[in-house]
């Protein structure tokens, strides 16, 4: 057993995020049923955090 980079090998085959139907990225969670970049399915508002500095 390791842990670290290496081990997210194991992680292969079994794809948790999915592409995200409103910020087209792949980070839909198949499961959760949210993405964790626009915060799709969790809530109506685009999911955004004050210590994630944006570009603008
Ligand atoms: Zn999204």
């Amino acid at each position: 057993m390791s842990k670290g980079t290496p081990s997210m090998g194991k992680k292969s085959g079994k794809k948790s995020h999915i592409m995200c139907r409103r910020c087209g990225g792949h980070t839909y969670h198949k499961r959760h049923k949210t993405c964790a970049s626009c915060g799709y399915g969790n809530s109506s508002k685009l999911r955004s955090y004050s210590w994630k500095k944006n570009k603008a």
